[in-house]
């Protein structure tokens, strides 16, 4: 089923998600064939679990640490997320990498830690527009991918990726869905590559600049698999447009 996830970064107090959702979810009720997520922050995961429980619509965390417990200040585990009724995190995501400097090696444990906790990673993967103008969108796409899944290559099928590349990322200058297509192809037979017994189940979203005028023309792309939306799901109307996309 087609997933369409909403990243909203550091927005939205407990109350204001109260109100989201209060608006939000009379305007998807009668969505069933396709998988919603919310990602809020981790200060509205308590609202937004109680809020949705029931609903069929699902609650992720935009990060997770990989350690149990114990003293890292700061951080959160998967147990802590679970709690929630977090059934998703996002891992990777290029705000992680670039503005906290997170390296492959640290998202590859997170990775490994969702897997291992039942928490399926949404795993972010994305060129910056340095290396798209040196024509290296596939070899940074592939690298990370395969240090992403390092140790971990027969859980494939468990993982879901979002493309999104730095450049369209709040930009209001998405990728092409031509350009998104190619991308997405080539993760997938990389997938295959990766893990020979892969099933396929993986989902390849695509993430940079979505709003609801964009939204169908990426759909409508044959390995779009749904979307990772940030700047245009901070609004219950416009997201619901999107998740209603053809
Ligand atoms: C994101 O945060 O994952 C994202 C794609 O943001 P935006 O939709 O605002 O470009």
């Amino acid at each position: 089923m087609k997933l369409i996830s909403a990243n909203w970064k550091m927005n939205l107090t407990p109350a204001q998600t109260r109100e989201y959702l209060q608006k939000f979810l009379p305007l998807v009720e009668d969505i069933k064939d396709r998988e919603i997520l919310i990602c809020p922050p981790f200060t509205s995961l308590c609202v937004a679990g109680e809020m949705l429980a029931g609903s069929g619509i699902r609650l992720g965390a935009q990060n997770c640490y990989h350690e149990p417990r114990g003293a890292f200040t700061g951080e959160v585990s998967l147990d802590m997320l679970k709690e929630f009724g977090v059934s998703y995190a996002i891992v990777g995501h290029s705000e992680r990498r670039w503005i906290f400097g997170e390296s492959d090696e640290l998202i590859n444990k997170k990775v490994t830690a969702c897997l291992k906790a039942g928490v399926r990673p949404i795993i972010c993967v994305g060129e910056r527009l340095e290396e798209r103008e040196a024509g290296l969108t596939f070899k940074v796409v592939e690298t990370q991918i395969r240090l992403a899944l390092s140790g971990v290559e027969e859980y494939t099928s468990s993982v879901d990726i979002a493309y999104e590349p730095v450049w369209a990322i709040g930009t209001g200058n998405p990728a092409t869905p031509e350009d998104a297509q190619l991308v997405h192809a080539y993760i997938k037979d990389l997938l295959h590559q990766i893990n020979p017994g892969h099933r396929g189940e993986t989902r390849v979203l695509y993430g940079g600049s979505v709003s609801p005028k964009n939204a169908s023309e990426f759909m409508r792309m044959k390995d779009v698999d749904g979307l990772l939306v940030g700047g245009a799901s901070l609004d219950p109307e416009s997201f619901s447009q999107i998740v209603k996309s053809f």
